[in-house]
């Protein structure tokens, strides 16, 4: 097992790391910029590292500056956390390349994964079902014309590198195209420095149902069940379920097993997250995520298995310590992901913290670097605190939700808070009876009006 890790990340992600970490008797190194010395994870880390200015490429992305960090405490693997360099394929050599482990998948995986267009052909090579679109990069207009005749209207124009809904554009009609395209493009260049992009069928209404998978260097891949995801806004995830409310045992077993042939096919190393959207009863793939997911507490509720420390024990080298048909999927888990956000447009909110107050009980789980008194830098990603409740099931767990959602206090800025009160308590969600355009188009509307 490794004796130090470096913990490349922030917020609740750093702190799930760090937990981690410590049940392993692992020593941990906390790193961070200027506009987070006062964080959680840097207090309770066991040595910290300041690695640059508060802008993330100057510190959080800043390749030298970590490895540098890493090798003067003398860390013997870096776990890159969630965002950031989570997937970022050079890192993970870096790494490699400066005799630390990194914990993640392989960098050829990262790399292929990473790139939309790679990943798509390779999805279609291991047997996935993709949603109809182009074959590859979109070279220009006249391209994006013959492919649009080809897979109809409406579609979306999706950035190659793209992550978390940037470069993304619906295209409702022939003569928003060109328009459309070149936004895309733009946004993709500004975002990810590459305008790589392709067109995609734009799916009516479709379910986001992803499965976790886990796979060690013996060949061993396993599943921990699959997790919906489809309360979104801007293409982004606000409340994820574990298991999903709307498939049956057969669909469930099927994605399962779809999945974790794809990854033994490929040789998949680590924790991996295949996404799919799901419409009349069909699944197509749409990414693979090579690292820790923000929703993985729910499937850590549902299994009973501690994701991280499974993820850190297989990078060390062992086996999976899991058999397939030992796990058990017990009684139903939601998250909600609470972001300084306001909960009309979620423009960022970010601000000092008066009061915090995180609910309890059994099976409530609150992952956060929040404290009363701390100060919301506005540099980095607006979620402060999830919120995970487990439940016998669905209707208790909702149950539960709400009475820990009552309990929590996080003032006194405008966060996602209040909205999540709301949609609980909505017969839609109290039904299950959403897709992935429900929040936006549907609950948000009718709140508005
Ligand atoms: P990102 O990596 O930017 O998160 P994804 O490909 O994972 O992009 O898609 C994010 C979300 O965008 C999906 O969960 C879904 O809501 C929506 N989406 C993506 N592709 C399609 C599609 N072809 N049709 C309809 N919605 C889509």
């Amino acid at each position: 097992m490794f004796s130090k890790i470096l913990i490349a990340n922030r917020g609740d992600i750093a702190l799930r790391i760090l937990r981690a970490c410590r049940e392993l008797k692992i020593k941990t190194v906390a790193v961070h910029s200027t506009a987070d010395s006062d964080a959680m994870h840097v207090r309770l880390a066991d040595e910290s590292v300041c690695i640059g200015p508060a802008h993330s490429s100057k510190s959080y992305l800043n390749i030298p500056s970590i490895i540098t960090a890493a090798q003067l405490v003398g860390a013997d693997a870096i776990h890159p956390g969630v965002g950031f360099l989570s997937e970022n394929s050079d890192f993970a050599e870096i790494v490699q390349a400066h005799n630390m482990i990194f914990i993640g998948p392989k960098a050829d995986h990262i790399k292929v994964m990473g790139d939309k267009i790679k990943a798509k052909l390779k999805a279609n090579e291991l047997g996935l079902p993709l949603v109809p679109g182009s074959k590859g990069i979109i070279r220009d207009l006249k391209n994006a014309k013959n492919e649009s005749e080809k897979i109809g209207f409406p579609l979306l124009i999706k950035a190659s590198a793209g992550g978390g809904g940037k470069g993304m554009k619906v295209v409702n009609k022939k003569e928003d195209l060109e328009k459309a395209l070149f936004a895309a493009k733009n946004e993709a260049r500004a975002a990810f420095g590459n305008d790589d992009v392709y067109i995609e069928k734009y799916l009516s209404n479709p379910r986001h149902i992803e499965v976790q998978i886990l796979g060690d260097k013996y060949g061993n891949v396993i599943h921990l069940g699959e997790r919906e995801c489809s309360i979104q806004r801007n293409h982004q995830k606000l409340i994820e379920e574990a298991p999903s409310p709307i498939l049956n045992k057969e669909e469930q077993l099927y994605i399962g097993e779809l999945a974790c042939e794809a990854a033994k096919k490929m040789k998949y190393e680590n924790l991996g997250t295949i996404e799919f959207l799901y419409e009349n009863k069909k699944f197509f793939f749409i990414e693979m995520n090579t690292r820790l997911q923000v929703e993985h507490p729910i499937t850590e509720a549902i299994t009973g298995i501690d994701i991280v420390r499974e993820q850190i024990s297989i990078s060390a080298g062992n086996k999976i310590s899991y058999e397939q048909n030992k796990i058990k999927f017990l009684g139903h888990a939601i998250e909600c992901r609470i972001n300084a956000e306001n909960p009309k447009t979620f423009l960022p909110t970010p601000g000092a913290i008066s009061q915090f107050h995180p609910p309890g009980g059994l099976g409530v789980r609150v992952d956060s670097g929040l404290y009363s008194g701390y100060e919301i830098p506005p540099y980095y990603d607006s979620l402060i605190a999830k919120l995970i409740v487990h439940g016998d099931n669905r209707s208790h767990c909702l149950l539960k939700l709400n009475q820990a959602i009552q309990e929590m206090v996080i003032e006194p800025i405008p966060s996602t808070l209040a909205l999540h009160k709301d949609i609980l308590n909505s017969k839609d969600m109290i039904n299950a009876n959403y897709d992935i355009k429900w929040l936006e188009n549907v609950f948000l509307k009718n709140k508005n009006e």
